[in-house]
């Protein structure tokens, strides 16, 4: 076996016989399982499920199954002794595949909630509290409460892996969050199929890619915490076994020497075992090579001081609130609080239908002429506004407090576009004053408040208003000199534009902008005939 060999097996696969799908307590698979469950000392934690594509916030994804990798203290008792699960003795790592779609919640609640809060089993999970909520879900859905509201002692791959690289001369920045496929690549070598990941988790059988993937998801974790392991142990942090297994001793001895074990922690996992064996080509390496390259480090023992000083220093707990048990809250306070939360949806759904009459009304004794005030979320829909000849306003400040966005609109009759629901949550504004854009694309704004406010859009409205500062422009034009005087050096005048006889120039009567229509006047003018459908 070349060295080629090793780094061409990319694909991070557990082998078979080490992957049990449990179906159904009484197999002899769930007996393995209990059985791992009271012998490891850590597990890898992870869970599949059907990605929707009309997730909403009333219900949970139902999931299809949770993946448990367990690294096992001892194999001297194995309880199983047909010729499969012998094949396991090359590995102390076993991972259980358990069906949610078959296997009973009652069945498995217990031993998973007596795991979840062992003391003595460290958990290990990529951002687990959300698999947590939607596991406690999926088996609460089917009958009975069996909600799970810790995990602890628990660390999560996300922060082994800032810890990881941030001595390693990584740039990784505090909240940088990545996907755990890229993690694995960055420090395993080793792909995480995507498109697996996107699969259809709700299909029955799973296929063996699928089965294979979720081994690997869940075997990763394992891996990764491995490899913080020896960091911790090469940086003297914690200490070394007293009674060392003969079959790693090899890699030991690699990790200890100062200026070989350090180049090896910086690179990949699958080219730090290309160096290892490039150097030491020990017969026990590479025969655990030759079987699955990733169990080399598997096997490393724990001793149960080393971990618990880890568990000390950077165990974490996730704990589950009643209020994350939404949308089934059991609490009287879960329940007024998602009793105002639909209200404010109902509420809010109301509100896109803007109901007149217009503060502009001239039935009402005004001057009949929409006007708009733009809150700064949607501060090009002020000047798509102002193109098409309409009064559109914007706060006086960058960063206006809603009350003085509430009294500008009172005080000038307007009304405010907003896209900020909080704003509209207060209601100090009375409904014919405020109104949700929904449209995000400011062309979609523009046409969407014409509608909704039924805006009458003449040719000679389209811009007739000083799109800067929603000023009206100077009455009479200026001729080429007036302009060159009025614009004082503070703005260019194309040169050819003067040459021109009789060429007209606007000018706005508050910012003193000058206006001219040259290509792009052209061009704004044959956009805005466009959008507001004046050619049909
Ligand atoms: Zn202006």
């Amino acid at each position: 076996m070349d060295s080629n060999q090793v780094s061409s097996q990319n694909c991070f696969q557990v082998p078979n016989q080490e992957t049990h799908f449990i179906s159904s307590p009484d197999s002899s698979e769930f007996f393995l399982f209990i059985w791992a469950l009271n012998h490891s000392s850590i597990v890898g934690l992870d869970s599949e499920w059907k990605p929707s594509q009309t997730q909403n916030s009333h219900n949970f994804p139902k999931l299809s199954i949770l993946q448990i990798a367990c690294k096992l203290t001892s194999f001297s008792e194995f309880p199983l002794e047909d010729d499969n699960s012998r094949e396991t003795d090359k590995s102390n790592c076993l991972v259980f595949i358990l069906d949610l779609f078959s296997l009973p919640p009652s069945s498995i609640w217990k031993p998973l909630r007596d795991l979840f809060i062992s003391p003595n089993v460290l958990k290990l999970g990529f951002k687990f509290k959300q698999d947590l909520i939607y596991l406690s879900s999926s088996l609460t859905s089917q009958g009975s409460e069996y909600w799970f509201d810790k995990v602890e002692p628990y660390m999560d791959i996300a922060n082994i892996y800032h810890l990881l690289r941030k001595n390693h001369g990584g740039k990784v920045r505090a909240k940088e969050s990545k996907s755990l496929a890229t993690i694995c690549e960055d420090l395993l070598g080793v792909h995480l199929s995507k498109e697996l990941q996107c699969s259809d988790w709700a299909c029955r059988p799973l296929g063996e890619d699928q089965i294979s993937y979720a081994a690997a998801d869940a075997q990763c974790l394992l891996e990764i915490f491995n490899m913080f392991q020896s960091k911790l142990r090469y940086e003297g942090l914690i200490c070394l076994e007293s009674h060392p297994s003969t079959s790693i001793r090899g890699l030991k001895e690699i990790l200890i020497k100062k200026d070989l074990g350090q180049n090896v922690l910086m690179h990949p996992f699958c080219q730090a075992v290309d160096m290892i064996k490039s150097i030491y080509l020990q017969p026990v390496v590479q025969s655990v090579m030759a079987t699955n390259s990733f169990s080399l480090h598997c096997n490393t023992p724990v001793s149960s001081d080393s971990l618990s000083e880890i568990v000390k220093r950077y165990g974490e707990t996730i704990s589950l609130k009643v209020c994350d048990r939404f949308p089934k809250p059991s609490g009287r306070k879960a329940r007024r609080r998602r009793g105002v939360k639909k209200c404010e949806e109902e509420w809010m759904e109301n509100f896109c239908d803007w109901q007149g009459p217009a503060p502009w009304d001239s039935s009402a004794g005004n001057d009949g002429c929409p006007k708009f005030l733009c809150d700064v979320m949607v501060e090009g829909l002020a000047k798509q506004l102002r193109s098409v000849g309409i009064d559109a306003a914007v706060p006086f400040s960058k960063r206006p407090e809603p009350r003085q966005l509430i009294d500008q609109a009172i005080k000038e009759k307007r009304v405010l576009l907003t896209r900020d629901t909080k704003l509209l949550r207060r209601q100090y504004l009375s409904r014919n004053q405020m109104y949700r854009v929904k449209n995000l694309a400011k062309d979609d704004q523009l046409l969407e408040v014409i509608e909704a406010f039924d805006l009458k859009i003449s040719e000679d409205q389209l811009l007739s208003r000083c799109i800067k500062c929603n000023g009206r422009f100077i009455p009479r034009p200026l001729t080429g000199s007036e302009a060159v005087a009025a614009a004082k050096g503070m703005q260019a005048i194309p040169e050819c534009l003067l040459l021109q006889q009789d060429y007209e120039f606007w000018q706005c009567a508050d910012c003193n902008q000058i206006y001219w229509e040259g290509v792009q006047y052209h061009n704004a003018m044959q956009k805005f005939i466009t959008i507001c459908k004046l050619n049909e």
